[in-house]
C-alpha cells in the first residue's frame, strides 16, 4: 500500500534520482504517498561534461543550469520537497558533521522508505560513497543511544539501491521491481529536462523497457509495461512468503 507511505531519497548528483528512480517516484507521489528528496550535489565536475565544452564555462553557471533542470524534472515527477545541499562533487566526501546532517535529516522525515545509491558502482566513486554514509546515517538514526537535540530515534526503514548504470559491471542484483507504466511518460518527460546528458535517455528509456519484460515474467502480470529496479539492502520479512 503506497498511500501514506514516506520516502525519503538521496541522490548523490542531480540527475540521478530521476534516471534510476523517476517512475517510482512519480508513481508514490500519484498514489499518495510522501516523498521528500536530498540532492546531495549538483554534479558539477563530474556529471556535466557538455556544459564544460562550452567557452567561459563557469562552476556557478553549471550549478545554476544543473539546478534549474533538475527542479523542471523534479516538477514533471509530482516532486515539490526537495533540497539542494550543494556538496562539490567528484569527489565528494562525508565528514562527521555531513553525516550528522543525513542523520537528522532522516530523524525529520522518519521514512518508511529510503532510497539511495547501492553499494556498488564500478565507475563512480561519488555514488558509493554516498550509499556508505545514508546507510550508516541510517543505522546511527535507529539507534537510541545516539543523540540529536531532542530529535528521537526512528524506526528500521526499508533501504533501497537505484540500480547502477554499468549493472552487470557492478555485480548489481535487482532485489524488487517497481511496475512504473502508469508514470513511464512522466519518466521520460522528466528525462528530457537533462538536456546536457542526452545519451543518457535512450539509455533509461530501453532499461525500463527490458526491466519491465523482467517484471512481467517475475510476476505473471501482462500488464506491466515498463518497471524500474532497485536492490534491496535487507531480505523481506513478513507473515508469508512474497
Ligand atoms: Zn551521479
Amino acid at each position: 500500500m503506497i498511500k501514506g507511505k514516506k520516502m525519503l531519497v538521496f541522490s548523490a548528483h542531480s540527475a540521478d534520482f530521476v534516471w534510476r528512480a523517476g517512475g517510482t517516484i512519480a508513481k508514490y507521489i500519484k498514489e499518495g504517498a510522501e516523498v521528500k528528496l536530498v540532492v546531495l550535489s549538483f554534479g558539477v565536475r563530474g556529471e556535466s561534461n557538455d556544459l564544460w565544452k562550452q567557452e567561459d564555462q563557469t562552476t556557478e553557471k553549471v550549478k545554476e543550469i544543473r539546478k534549474g533542470e533538475a527542479l523542471e524534472a523534479a516538477s514533471i515527477l509530482g516532486l515539490k520537497d526537495i533540497e539542494f545541499w550543494d556538496f562539490e562533487d567528484y569527489p565528494i566526501y562525508f565528514d562527521r558533521e555531513r553525516l550528522d546532517r543525513i542523520v537528522e535529516k532522516i530523524r525529520i522525515v522518519r521514512p518508511d522508505i529510503i532510497l539511495t545509491h547501492d553499494a556498488n558502482d564500478a565507475f563512480n566513486p561519488d555514488h558509493n560513497k554516498v550509499h556508505e554514509a545514508v546507510f550508516q546515517a541510517s543505522v546511527t538514526a535507529n539507534s537510541a543511544g545516539a543523540l540529536y537535540d531532542g530529535l528521537k530515534n526512528t524506526k528500521q526503514m526499508r533501504l533501497f539501491g537505484f540500480e547502477p548504470h554499468q549493472t552487470e559491471i557492478s555485480n548489481y542484483v535487482p532485489g524488487s521491481f517497481v511496475d512504473i507504466t502508469s508514470t513511464y511518460e512522466q519518466k521520460i518527460s522528466a528525462m528530457k529536462c537533462f538536456k546536457t546528458q542526452n545519451h543518457l535517455i535512450e539509455y533509461y528509456t530501453q532499461r525500463a523497457f527490458m526491466r519491465g519484460n523482467h517484471a512481467r515474467r517475475i510476476s505473471g502480470i501482462s500488464d506491466y509495461k515498463y518497471a524500474e529496479s532497485f536492490a534491496n539492502f535487507f531480505p523481506v520479512v513478513g507473515e508469508e512468503l512474497y
